[in-house]
């Protein structure tokens, strides 16, 4: 990128350019995912819409790849690009809860801990998902699930609304009612169609909730995975609790006996009272034998959320495998057991979330997130502080996936993929609804200027927007940010 290009587009920026010569450059480059390492020849830390649009229109006429940066969390690194435009908006971070309509306006460099902060002054909350600092930004695109959404829907269930700068760099709101088509492919369709400079969530009554981790000794993993399997269908709503195949992290506050240990973990949060979460887990754990630890009690929501944070700090490795799963039959749970034992290390995983209840109700055509007969959406997760550890993870991943792939469906949360696998993928997991993506794509964004991402390419022959939208936001476009 030319020192007369970068000029250009700092005439006027209120955000931070960041060069590969600047101090900062390899922090403000950083991924989560420390198997990622991509070099951007610009870094444009965008301070509000204004500056947003100018990076569009900039990495349009300029040629340049481009990648958009919400909270870096994404597994295969989609949040930057090597030798391309970076419009990082980890610096856009208000939230506005408006507590009369249960809504709240969240800019898109904020992760799901900064919105539950806001949140949980007024007992609200959105659903997001079970670590805090994953960015609200690219969960919401790809779906968004996690502990609220039995009961709730998906992250994209609880969008009303969101502000996307497009393609040619005019600003449009995106709902039921005001462009309703790319409304319809946001919620799932990830970053294909613009930049979301905005979002407005619903939120939903949730202050101190019954949660926490139980887990059980690898031995008896074959119990509580059937039990958790028959209980999950019919179990209220209130609750939100998955099972996991993993290790007792050889850390405190882990009872030291166990560390090291394999284990079998039921983890969840009971939106109500400790009687009634202890009455809800009744019909589970009345089934089992005695756990390691049962830690399940009354603690604030934002807390739940925040509790696996300090067991995953920024820049380990992580290798992401994830499918949708119809039905756990026990030979499928054989397998989980089976694979998951091999893991290379301590810190991996397999979670298999809940999507029943409310994700249910809504029509597999409401949004592109088609998989809404599933009952699970699954991960598996390589996971080490260590580099060397790389191949095998992904060796271990890919093997497990491929073991159970027999018992999934075809498609698979694009939020859980790496960048080697989607490609061929992402028709399975959007299924009829890919097609209509395609078409959206090419409306929105015909040359594919926002494809690093879990790409959808533009259907060919459709009409696209022949003339520049109008600047619905004008006022919005000053330095200051909404909210
Ligand atoms: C530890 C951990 C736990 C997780 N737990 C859950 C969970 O419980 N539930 C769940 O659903 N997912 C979960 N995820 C997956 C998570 O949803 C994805 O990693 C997601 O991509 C993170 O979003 P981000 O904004 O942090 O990512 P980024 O890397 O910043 O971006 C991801 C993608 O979104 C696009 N994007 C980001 N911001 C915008 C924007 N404003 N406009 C347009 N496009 C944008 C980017 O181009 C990129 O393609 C987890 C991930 C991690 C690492």
């Amino acid at each position: 990128m030319s020192d007369h290009a970068t000029s250009t587009l700092k005439q006027g920026f209120r955000g931070r350019l960041i060069r590969p010569a600047d101090a900062d450059y390899d922090t403000a480059r950083a991924l989560y995912n420390g198997m990622i390492d991509k070099r951007p020849a610009l870094i444009a830390r965008c301070a509000n819409v204004a500056d947003v649009i100018a990076c569009v229109n900039h990495a349009r006429t300029e040629g340049l790849l481009l990648a958009i940066r919400g909270g870096g969390h994404n597994g295969p690194g989609l949040g930057s690009c090597d030798g391309g435009l970076v419009i990082d908006l980890s610096g856009m971070k208000s939230v506005r809860v408006n507590p009369a309509d249960r809504t709240v306006r969240v800019e898109p460099g904020c992760t799901s801990g900064d919105v539950d902060h806001a949140t949980h002054a007024f007992s609200l909350a959105v659903p997001f998902g079970i670590v805090a600092s994953t960015g609200v930004a690219g969960l919401t695109l790809g779906g968004g699930t996690g502990y609220l959404t039995r009961k709730h829907g998906l992250t994209i269930d609880n969008l009303l609304e969101a502000d996307v700068v497009l393609a040619d760099g005019s600003l449009v709101t995106a709902s039921a009612t005001s462009h309703p088509d790319l409304f319809w492919a946001l919620r799932g369709g990830g970053g294909n169609f613009g930049v979301v400079t905005s979002f407005v969530f619903q939120a939903h009554p949730v202050n101190d909730v019954f949660a926490g981790p139980i887990f059980w000794d690898a031995k008896d993993a074959t119990a509580v995975m059937s039990a958790y399997r028959d209980f999950i269908r019919t179990a209220p709503e209130d609750l939100g609790i998955f099972a996991g195949l993993k290790t007792v992290p050889p850390t405190d506050p882990f009872p030291q006996p166990h560390w090291g240990k394999r284990a079998c973990a039921i983890i969840g949060a009971f939106n109500g009272t400790p009687a009634e979460g202890a009455r809800a887990m009744e019909p589970l754990l009345s089934k089992l034998p005695a756990p390691l630890f049962n830690w399940m009690g009354p603690m604030p929501f934002p807390a739940m959320q925040a509790l696996f944070d300090p067991f995953f700090p920024k820049g380990l490795q992580w290798y992401w495998k994830g499918a949708y799963v119809s039905a756990l039959p026990d030979e499928a749970i054989a397998t989980h057991i089976e694979q998951a034992r091999n893991a290379p290390t301590d810190f991996c995983l397999m979670h298999l979330y809940p999507i029943n209840g409310a994700v249910h109700r809504v029509a597999k055509d409401a949004t592109p997130w088609s998989a809404r007969d599933a009952m699970f959406n699954m991960v598996i997760a390589g996971i080490s502080p260590d580099p060397a550890h790389a191949e095998a993870l992904k060796a271990w991943g890919r093997g497990y996936w491929k073991a159970v792939s027999p018992y999934n469906q075809g498609g698979g949360y694009v939020n859980f993929m790496m960048e080697d696998e989607a490609e061929g993928r992402l028709e399975a997991t959007y299924g009829d609804n890919y097609r209509r993506l395609t078409e959206v794509k090419a409306k929105y964004d015909p040359a594919n200027l926002f494809r690093v991402n879990q790409n959808i390419k533009p259907a060919a022959g459709a009409p696209s927007t022949s003339s520049r939208p109008s600047q619905e936001k004008a006022a919005d476009l000053g330095a200051g940010a909404a909210g």
